[in-house]
């Protein structure tokens, strides 16, 4: 490690080549050099670090795994970068209070393996192999959040530190509460704009008896989406409901080497608590695929099959990153109301056909989450922002929010207004209250 300023007592980066890569998030966006990369392992490390930048007003931006996709990481000057990905000890599982307590650097996937051994699971899932804390700061979800809820539903309880030094310990880890205003749940989806994550407390579900994922390919867009419409208003036990296009199915094609048919598809994971539960779930969801004009249906049972078909779909966005080398991307996260699902997917597919963009379409269709990923050179920019443009407008229009699970970083700033209305002149109070100096993520969510 080395230093070239004054820099809190703790390890600190400053070579130029490491700070380079802090410069551009996943979809290639761009911010500054920042001014150094802090390592914090704990508590005590993260007050150091707000007492110097406090002292030196210094603003600061937590990261975790650095995999979040709105420029929330963006550096717009001399910020330092506070890395917590090695604050990663898990404190406490408890399989009796199904909650586990960890620091914020542990992964999803870490925390998952140590809860396996209980016969536990973490469910929140955006793919990425992100951090408890990023996923809290975001308010992550992803494909188990329809029957599981995002992680503002399954994080019980929070510590932080505020901009001003003080230790807050936010929420308690019981089922539920009504006591006091919900500062936890402010916390959660603030991006490192209102203090900084220490530890958390968070749920944990049984795993179930029974799992059975299930692959169906569809003649059209339309087709997909009406089936899994239909299938959200009937008591499926149904714990993951994601849509994929063409497009995307041939670039999961490409990169995995899979064969799947090319052709819109819906990839669903049922979980049920006996096999006789599991068949009869089956049967309803081959019933209303086959009305909706099915062309395959592939069931994976074993671990490993299950396994391969998830990463097939988790590796998604990678997947089209390789279709389109040299290219940046921009990825729509808008969710809608349930009955405008098949009004949005229509929507942005004519859209990207009237622009002559290619586009590909896949989502979180079970809670009316649609992605759009749209690659662009320079060239192209000004016609793929007004593709973004219109999806997020028409959105808003039907009722729907500007992000579902990406949150608002930079990217977004200018819907806030729109969806919130004088609400955002509050948001922008608590900001101010909170960190009256701007410390923390400045730039982030509102310019305040
Ligand atoms: C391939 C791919 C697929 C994805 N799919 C999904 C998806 O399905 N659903 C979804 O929700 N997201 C998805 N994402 C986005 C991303 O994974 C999430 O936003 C994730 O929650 C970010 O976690 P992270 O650890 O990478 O956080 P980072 O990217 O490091 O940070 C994210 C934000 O959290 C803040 N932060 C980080 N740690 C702390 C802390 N301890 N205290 C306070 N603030 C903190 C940062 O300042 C920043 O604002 C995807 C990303 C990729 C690359």
């Amino acid at each position: 490690m080395t230093t070239s300023f004054d820099g809190p007592p703790i390890p600190i980066d400053t070579r130029a080549a490491v700070l380079d890569q802090f410069v551009a998030d996943e979809t290639g966006r761009r911010g500054s050099r920042p001014r150094g990369v802090a390592y914090a392992t704990g508590l005590d490390d993260v007050l150091a670090v707000m007492a110097w930048a406090r002292d030196s007003r210094t603003p600061l931006i937590p990261r975790g795994a650095g995999t979040s996709l709105e420029g929330h990481l963006l550096a717009r000057g001399d910020e330092l970068i506070l890395d917590l990905a090695q604050a990663d000890s898990i404190l406490d599982i408890s399989p009796a209070d199904f909650t586990a307590t960890v620091q914020p650097g542990v992964t999803r996937t870490r925390l998952n393996t140590a809860a396996g051994e209980f016969g536990l699971q973490f469910t929140v899932d955006p793919g990425a192999d992100a951090t408890l804390g990023g996923m809290a700061a975001t308010n992550a979800s992803g494909t188990t959040s329809v029957r599981y809820g995002g992680m503002r539903a399954n994080v019980v309880a929070l510590q932080a530190v505020f901009a001003d030094g003080r230790v807050m310990r936010l929420g308690r880890a019981v089922r539920k509460s009504a006591s006091g205003y919900d500062l936890k749940s402010l916390l959660i989806g603030s991006a490192g704009t209102l203090a900084i994550i220490t530890e958390l407390t968070v749920r944990l579900h049984p795993i179930p008896e029974c799992l059975a994922s299930v692959r169906i390919s569809f003649p059209t867009v339309a087709a997909a989406v009406d089936a899994a419409v239909e299938m959200l208003g009937l008591a499926l036990p149904v714990s993951r409901l994601e849509f994929v296009d063409t497009a995307s199915v041939a670039a999961i094609n490409d990169l995995r080497g899979t064969r799947y048919a090319e052709a819109p598809a819906l990839f669903i994971d049922l979980e049920t608590g006996s096999a006789a539960a599991a068949n009869a779930g089956e049967r309803e969801i081959d019933r209303i695929v086959r009305a909706h004009g099915a062309t395959a249906i592939t069931v994976a049972r074993t671990h490993t099959e299950r396994h391969a078909l998830w990463e097939d779909r988790h590796r998604l966005f990678f997947a089209l990153k390789a279709r389109s080398p040299g290219h940046r991307f921009l990825v729509t996260d808008t969710a809608v109301p349930c009955s405008r699902i098949a009004d949005a997917v229509g929507t942005a597919t004519r859209l990207g056909d009237e622009l002559g963009l290619d586009i590909s379409v896949a989502g979180h269709i079970g809670d009316g989450n649609v992605h759009v990923v749209v690659p662009y050179t320079d060239a192209n920019l000004p016609v793929a922002l007004q593709f973004s443009d219109a999806v997020v407008r028409h959105a808003l229009a039907v009722g729907g929010t500007a992000s579902g699970e990406h949150g608002i970083g930079l990217a977004k700033k200018k819907y806030l207004r729109d969806e919130h209305g004088a609400a955002v002149d509050v948001m922008a109070g608590l900001k101010h209250a909170l960190d009256p100096h701007g410390l923390l993520n400045p730039g982030k969510i509102l310019d305040v």
